[in-house]
């Protein structure tokens, strides 16, 4: 019988595999490759003989039984982070929160196009040689992969928001080739597996000396691309270029759209995500694995950027971002930004970034001990956590069940029958139901902060 690798026993059958592909890079028998899944979700699968050595378990995000020293993102941020001034236990340790965008590139990025400025300029400065970002995948494999920019010019190729399943090991595979340092860009757990292979491998410290990280509210199974590729028009997977962040320059910074181009007639279609529904507060098509994660603001990076949910920068639809620096380097390269005019930030109050991402801390925090608890009381098992405590009311608990319930259905379903035009009527009494207790939730919390201001 075959050995059956640590992470594939204790992670990927876990369900709680999110696809960084470290494990892959890891594994010194070469003995993993990432391949997508049924549920269109790419995971490890094993093809080669594996002799046990538990490498791969070592850079896993969701190893479940993690070393004391890198147990949370708190031990790993000890050990990487010592520049910061400031701490909270909800962001992790920062220098400064900036709101804002870049003169250059927020008419062609998803929010303010900070990332690719921050990205550019660590190229321009010679702090490193290459950038691993999200680009266009090669032609006949997937929409997006992670591709390697040894300059400017390929580097502004791999601009916006990409939800879509990517992993590391393709772009690790060559990091040994590489001449020069290399920055990556990546989402909280891809940047947490990033920083365990540091740990292990001092070497990457020097090799990869910034990381942008992106902050991330959860990933999608490709199901979600195909879905809304469906919504605007073009059946059947028939499509290319699928573009998630349409931005409308004449409205505000929620009214984008979905575009894709049918490989059929090349004709362009979209539609406006309003329209679609709420696609991220109901967990639809969402990764498993993300109900366990309570790194909102990717704590591990040397800056973290993600969209100013916020008045006034919400009405504008040209886009901006919220930005946290953890490095004298990364303030460095947002204070010369300011001072040269490329960049319009401003200072944000901690108060002002938390309301930013207001939706996040709740799910991810307020809701993470009741997920915990209902999945170990089935068997299920869970990584470390830090929040454990749990303070959430009967009516909050209730919304975290139907919304664990929609996720693991709206799977199911495109699974079972893709493109199916009853996708959504299949869907709808459950997502009725999560609206109609989401809303008995915010009623019973107005309640609960009147009578407090009452007494
Ligand atoms: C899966 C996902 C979930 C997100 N959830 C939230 C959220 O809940 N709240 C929030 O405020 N912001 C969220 N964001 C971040 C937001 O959408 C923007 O990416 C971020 O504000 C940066 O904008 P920008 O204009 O600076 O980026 P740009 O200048 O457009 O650059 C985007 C950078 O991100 C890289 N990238 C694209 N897709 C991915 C990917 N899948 N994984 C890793 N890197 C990628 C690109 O290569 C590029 O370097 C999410 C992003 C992703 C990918
Ligand atoms: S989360 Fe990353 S390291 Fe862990 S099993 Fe999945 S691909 Fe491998
Ligand atoms: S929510 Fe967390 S686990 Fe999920 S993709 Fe984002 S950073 Fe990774």
């Amino acid at each position: 019988m075959k050995n059956i690798p640590i992470v594939i026993d204790f992670v990927v059958n876990n369900d709680l595999c999110i696809g960084c592909g470290l494990c892959v890079y890891k594994c010194p028998s070469k003995a993993l490759d990432m391949r997508f899944n049924e549920l269109g979700f790419l995971v490890p699968e094993l093809v080669d003989d594996c002799d046990l050595d538990g490498a791969c378990i070592t850079v896993c995000p969701f190893n479940i039984n993690p070393l004391a020293e890198i147990k949370s993102e708190n031990e790993l941020a000890n050990n990487f982070l010592n520049e910061t001034e400031n701490s909270h236990p909800k962001i992790g340790k920062y220098k400064n929160i900036y709101a804002g965008y870049s003169e250059e590139h927020r008419l062609t990025s998803s929010s303010g196009g900070m990332a690719t400025f921050v990205l550019t300029d660590l190229l321009q400065r010679g702090i490193v040689n290459h950038v691993f970002s999200v680009k266009k995948g090669t032609e006949g494999g997937a929409h997006y992969e992670y591709a390697i920019s040894n300059n400017k010019q390929e580097l502004l190729k791999g601009s916006k928001t990409r939800y879509f399943p990517v992993t590391l090991a393709t772009v690790f595979s060559q990091l040994d080739k590489l001449n020069g340092n290399v920055a990556i860009v990546g989402v909280a757990c891809f940047i947490k597996a990033i920083r365990l292979a540091q740990f292990s491998d001092p070497l990457l410290k020097e090799k990869i000396p910034f990381l942008v990280g992106i902050i991330c509210g959860g990933v999608k199974s490709s199901f979600f691309t195909d879905y809304l590729s469906n919504k605007s028009g073009v059946e059947n997977k028939q499509y290319t270029n699928p573009n998630y962040r349409i931005k409308n320059f004449d409205s505000s910074a929620g009214d984008y759209s979905f575009g894709c181009t049918s490989v059929i007639t090349k004709e362009k279609k979209s539609i406006k995500m309003r329209h679609v529904g709420d696609m991220w507060g109901t967990g639809l098509f969402k990764a498993n694995a993300c109900d366990f994660c309570d790194d909102v603001t990717t704590e591990l990076a040397d800056i973290s950027v993600g969209d100013a949910w916020l008045h006034p920068f919400v009405e504008n639809g040209r886009g901006d971002n919220v930005l946290v620096t953890r490095s004298n380097l990364a303030e460095q390269i947002i204070k010369e930004g300011i001072a040269n005019n490329s960049l319009k930030l401003e200072k944000l109050s901690l108060d002002q970034f938390l309301a930013s991402q207001k939706g996040s801390f709740n799910h991810r925090h307020k809701g993470l001990p009741y997920r915990v608890k209902r999945a170990n009381s089935k068997g299920q098992l869970t990584p470390p956590k830090r929040i454990l405590i749990d303070e959430s009311s009967f009516f909050f608990k209730i919304v975290q069940f139907f919304r664990l319930k929609t996720r693991q259905r709206s799977i199911e379903l495109w699974k079972n029958n893709p493109y199916s035009l009853n996708f959504d009527a299949k869907i709808k009494t459950l997502l009725s139901v999560l609206k109609f207790a989401t809303r008995l939730n915010h009623k019973f919390n107005s309640l609960k902060t009147k009578l407090k201001s009452e007494n």
